[in-house]
């Protein structure tokens, strides 16, 4: 019995880049605590609840997960649902459920209650509204009646400095009192903004007093209709992460010239605080750290796009095989362990650029090739018939042969398969008049049958379309398990040059198996054209009926490991590594394919570059 457990730390746990090299100096210095203690290390994934998480969001959790892992700190799931039309309920369940797939827990986390211990940013709004009320009063922020086209064409560019707004030095109590309308509901959407007042010439964009609360009047998925402003995203952002304590705030490479308005903001909000001030204590300032998002080839990881594909019916779902969703990725069979080792290889750097999509294949294949067991299924049967089965006894006799499990894992033991005067191989190990260097089946030629029997092909059978439809073999009984048999009188060997996988027609099972080939074909989807569904592949999905199986596929033999997240899966001999899809029923089993043996695009791509 292998151990396909997710007991292993992080394969990235051990990995040092520029974040751990901060952290590690923050440690020793005490930034954040007492030197010695590694508990200050708190970090948080904030994902917004308007899509599922894809691949990407997977890097970001596992480098907060991790470096809280390594630490001995802790990491918070945090829900950023400032904005009220775009989330969903169903986009937080399955969030929260990746995230535990992955095989990572926040403070609090439990199995039998989903939510547990998770944080929501609207949980905040009353505490980020008593801060904005803070602002006004210490004439940092001012309600805006300009429409949002005026305020825009009021910012200026890089070369010239903005305009103020005519509403820029209104008095305090007049914001005030505004500003508790707008919160009331008495006002409509678009008719003025809460914003910072900062510095309308300033180079950095986002200091041109940006907006802080605009007004929605929509139901919240939680807060239902107790708030009617809801606070911008640069607002909100670093006062979860204060209010949370987390001390390393990390994000992507496009929020670094955000991260001066996110100071701004928490140093604003200090101004005057202290032991004695009336405004109370300082609040926690965090440091944001950013690094370079990663960004796989031949995928899309824009929410939009994903929404787009799923809505749009070009994939059956969020969690349709062929989506970088972490819900896609599963049912297609990686594993977490695969996707966690993947996220460590891409390391952690500033620069950006794209990452071969080829290492996510190689890493849930060699994850799989240690702990997958071993199984025979034929894709595309031909029939076969043994015409001297009869020969070693009755002709209707079924013989078991013990076929290894995992030649990876010896623990693993063999199993019973039936061999008989009937079986199945792969219509395309046969050719009838085959190239040279085509070693497999042919007229006249003997191959092995894997711990079966040798066979050599007689006899085509063809239907009256020509096609061929059987094949009529003789089997060495002298080569049981596969084994060569004993040298002539005078001393030749006989060789074999393949071996072939094969099911007994006596006990299989039908199944469905899905193949799927990448889903765009251009390795920067829509970059030509500007339009991903351009670069579509239109066979990215072949659905194979009518395979044939060996019987123990339909059974959960001893052998199987016990996958963290109890789905089966399986390496075919010589097809790749396959998992039971969810929509097998008992009578009717569906495998989807999740990755070939071999790498066959950089094969291809060498050959045709
Ligand atoms: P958007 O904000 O445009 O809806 P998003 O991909 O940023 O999309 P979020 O839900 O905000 O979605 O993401 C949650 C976290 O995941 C953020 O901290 C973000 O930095 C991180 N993240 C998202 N995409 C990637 C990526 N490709 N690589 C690394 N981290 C990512
Ligand atoms: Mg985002």
């Amino acid at each position: 019995m292998s151990d396909a457990g997710p007991a292993r730390v992080s394969p990235g746990a051990e990995l040092r880049h520029f974040i751990t090299d901060i952290i590690d100096a923050d440690v020793a210095s005490g930034k954040w605590g007492p030197v010695g203690d590694s508990s200050v290390v708190r970090t948080r994934f904030p994902p917004e609840p308007n899509g599922y998480l894809h691949i990407g969001h997977a890097k970001s959790i596992c480098l907060n997960f991790g470096l809280a892992e390594r630490y001995g700190g802790v990491c918070v799931l945090r829900f950023d649902d400032t904005n009220p039309v775009k989330e969903e309920e169903e986009f937080v369940r399955s969030i929260i459920e990746d995230v535990r797939w992955l095989g990572f827990a926040w403070p609090g986390a439990r199995d039998d209650d989903l939510k547990a211990g998770v944080r929501f940013a609207s949980d905040y709004f009353q505490q980020m509204h008593d801060w904005a009320v803070e602002l006004i009063r210490k004439g940092k922020a001012y309600v805006d009646e300009q429409t949002s086209e005026q305020i825009r064409a009021a910012r200026g560019d890089l070369t010239t400095p903005g305009t103020p707004s005519p509403f820029r030095d209104r008095p305090v109590e007049e914001s005030l009192r505004l500003f508790e309308e707008m919160v009331q509901g008495r006002h409509p959407d678009g008719s003025m903004v809460l914003r910072a007042r900062i510095d309308m010439a300033s180079p950095n964009m986002n200091l041109r007093d940006p907006v802080m609360y605009r007004i929605v009047n929509a139901r919240h998925h939680r807060t239902g209709d107790a708030w009617h402003v809801y606070p911008m995203y640069d607002w909100a952002h670093g006062l979860e992460d204060s209010i949370e304590g987390i001390t390393h705030s990390i994000c992507t490479l496009e929020f670094e010239n955000h991260r001066p308005l996110y100071d701004w903001f928490i140093d604003a909000i200090n101004e005057g605080r202290g032991p004695g001030s009336a405004w109370g204590e300082k609040i926690h300032h965090p440091q944001q750290i950013e690094f370079a998002r990663l960004n796989p080839s031949y995928i899309v990881t824009s929410k939009r796009k994903l929404r787009q594909l799923v809505e749009e019916g070009y994939v059956r779902g969020w969690d349709d095989p062929r989506m970088p969703t972490l819900s896609g990725l599963r049912r297609r069979g990686y594993t977490p362990e695969s996707i966690r080792a993947f996220a460590a290889e891409t390391g952690v750097t500033k620069f950006n650029g794209v990452h071969d999509i080829g290492w996510l294949e190689r890493a849930v294949r060699d994850h799989l090739n240690k702990v997958a067991p071993r199984r025979m299924a034929v894709l595309n049967p031909l029939k076969v018939t043994i015409t001297n089965w009869a020969d070693g006894g009755e002709a209707d006799r079924i013989e078991y042969v013990d076929v290894i499990n995992n030649p990876e894992d010896p623990g693993a033991g063999t199993r019973k398969v039936a061999f008989g005067r009937t079986l199945y191989i792969e219509r395309d190990d046969f050719m009838e008049d085959p190239p040279k260097k085509f070693f497999r089946l042919g007229p006249g030629r003997e191959v092995r049958l894997r711990c079966g029997y040798w066979i050599r092909c007689d006899q085509v059978v063809k239907n009256e379309a020509g096609e061929v439809v059987e094949l009529l073999c003789t089997y060495d009984p002298q080569t049981r398990g596969g084994e060569s048999p004993p040298p002539d009188a005078d001393g030749n060997v006989r060789k074999v040059k393949a071996t072939l996988h094969w099911v007994a027609a006596a006990e299989c099972i039908e199944a469905e198996i899905r193949l799927f080939d990448r889903l765009y074909l251009a390795e920067r989807p829509g970059r030509e054209s500007d339009n991903h569904l351009d670069d579509l592949n239109p066979e990215s999905l072949r659905v194979m009926t009518g395979c044939k199986l060996e019987k123990a596929l339909g059974e959960r033999l001893g052998d199987e490991p016990a996958w963290s997240d109890g789905i089966r899966r399986f390496q075919f001999e010589r097809l790749g590594y396959f998992c039971v899809d969810p929509d097998s029923t008992p009578g009717r089993l569906v495998f989807n394919r999740t990755v070939t043996l071999k790498d066959s695009w950089s094969k291809e791509r060498a050959r045709n570059p």
